[in-house]
């Protein structure tokens, strides 16, 4: 087994940093329990890692880093119900799930994560009849700080189901997962510019109408830019966007121009409001039809940083228009879009959407600005709209603070209790929005 002294530590959103004392990459369950003891001996905590794509410091330690990403691939497939390695990446996906004509229900906007580091924080897309992807997941095998394997699914141990889905990397190491899927699917996609008035007006009644609705918010302009994807048959032939105009869009616009624009606009913030209204209408303006995982999930190489509330799906109209409110009063130049989304209630104890029909609200700023006041007075409004924050981007709760949101949020606190009494898998994160 290779355990290295550890090297310093970044996330994508370089917002995070942390030097671990030692890194382990396992190669298989035995020397993930290895590595539970190998800390355990040394009376260092534990923190497994996926794709460093949280914007929080929820994977960060200075203890052991853990990194499963070896430990993926298809293990068992049975109808639709598919067991794969907790490491396995989202973009390895359609590859390993082609042959069984299979598909995620739904997707976020990026495929870089892996299953278990996606899952953990309640990772989720838009479609107000779809819940995040944790709810897809039907049974978990994990490795607990005693250094046991433990099986949860409907049959075993199901009492921890509802936890252990989306447990914030708290509960124990995640080395397999079942996951329920569904058929293949084409998505026809249309993408447009459209009045901001008409669409929060119409807000409730565009995501009951279509499968994923979803729009862009640009600070200082009154165009949104909508996107709606309609579900079809795996059959349905396919109008995918040329290579050139993927290019071109997805690479060129949505990145390379974008971020060359984010890095002049700092310099010229009184340019940002003609800049949003331009880009409104220049971005993607089209309509195409491709496999699922193909328009769910875009290329990021911009990096930012993002806060992302989840809402009553009814208070997204009037939390927006008062963080458009705010950017007025403050005179803030602004130029990320704010992203909004919806998603179908659940029942995990800590998912984003438990027990409420869901909307999400994301601000973002370019990585190199600094967030601190816009995300704190967004976040403000946020709790006035009885917010819940993601899990794995920036935000200030405490467990205090958190506990009134969650009304299993004790019973989480129970089961971390009992599979982790001595808190071998703690970090700062941790002890903030779970308690010590
Ligand atoms: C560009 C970008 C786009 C994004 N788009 C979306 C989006 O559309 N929707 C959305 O909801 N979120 C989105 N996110 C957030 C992202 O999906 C989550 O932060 C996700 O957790 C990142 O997965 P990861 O594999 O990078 O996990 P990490 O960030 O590395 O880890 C996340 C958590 O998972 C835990 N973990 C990792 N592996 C294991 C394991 N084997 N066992 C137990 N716990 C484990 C870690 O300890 C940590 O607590 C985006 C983030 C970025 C940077």
């Amino acid at each position: 087994m290779t355990i290295e002294t550890g090297r310093p530590w970044k996330n994508w959103g370089r917002s995070e940093s942390s030097t671990p004392a030692f890194v382990s990459r396992p190669t298989s369950v035995d020397e993930v329990i290895e590595t539970v003891r190998f800390a355990r001996e040394r009376g260092l905590t534990v923190r497994p890692v996926g794709a460093s794509h949280s914007f929080t410091g929820i994977a960060a330690t200075d203890g052991v880093q853990i990194d499963v990403s070896a430990i993926d691939g298809l293990i068992a497939v049975d109808g639709n119900m598919v067991t794969l390695g907790a490491g396995t990446h989202l973009h390895q996906l359609p590859e390993l799930l082609a042959p069984y004509g299979l598909a995620l229900q739904n997707m976020g906007d990026i495929n870089v994560q892996t299953l278990a580091g996606a899952t953990s924080t309640g990772t989720h897309g838009t479609g107000s009849a779809f819940g995040g992807l944790a709810t897809q997941i039907r049974a978990v095998t994990l490795v607990t700080a005693a250094g046991e394997l433990l099986h949860v699914s409907r049959t075993e141990n199901a009492e921890l189901l509802p936890a252990a889905v989306l447990g914030l990397g708290a509960l124990g190491i995640l080395v397999a997962m079942q996951i329920e899927c569904v058929q293949a699917f084409v998505l026809h996609a249309v993408e447009r510019p459209e009045s901001a008035a008409t669409v929060l007006a119409e807000w409730e009644q565009r995501i009951a109408e279509h499968d994923h609705f979803e729009f862009y918010s640009w600070p200082h302009a009154e165009l949104v830019s909508t996107k709606t994807n309609t579900r079809m048959p795996a059959d349905t032939p396919r109008k995918p966007l040329g290579p050139v105009q993927e290019w071109f869009d997805n690479r060129v616009m949505a990145n390379t121009v974008f971020g060359a624009s984010l890095e002049m606009l700092r310099v010229v913030p009184a340019m940002i409001p003609p800049m949003n209204r331009l880009s409104v209408k220049l971005e993607a303006n089209r309509e195409f039809s491709d496999y699922s995982w193909d328009v769910f999930s875009t290329v990021r190489t911009t990096r930012f940083r993002e806060m992302e509330y989840a809402l009553p799906v009814e208070l997204v109209p009037a939390a927006l228009t008062a963080i458009h409110d705010l950017i007025a009063a403050k005179g803030w130049r602004i130029s990320f879009p704010i992203e909004v989304r919806a998603s179908a209630a659940d029942d995990l104890w800590l998912s984003t959407g438990h027990g409420r029909a869901t909307g999400y609200i994301a601000a973002h700023r370019f990585w190199k600005d600094d967030p601190t006041e816009y995300f704190r007075e967004i976040e403000a409004i946020m709790r006035h709209h009885e917010g819940r924050p993601h899990w794995g981007k920036m935000h200030g709760r405490t467990a205090d603070d958190l506990r009134p949101a969650y009304p299993r949020f004790d019973d989480f606190l129970a089961v971390r209790d009992r599979l982790d009494p001595d808190r071998l898998f703690a970090n700062p994160y941790l002890s903030r929005v779970l308690g010590a």
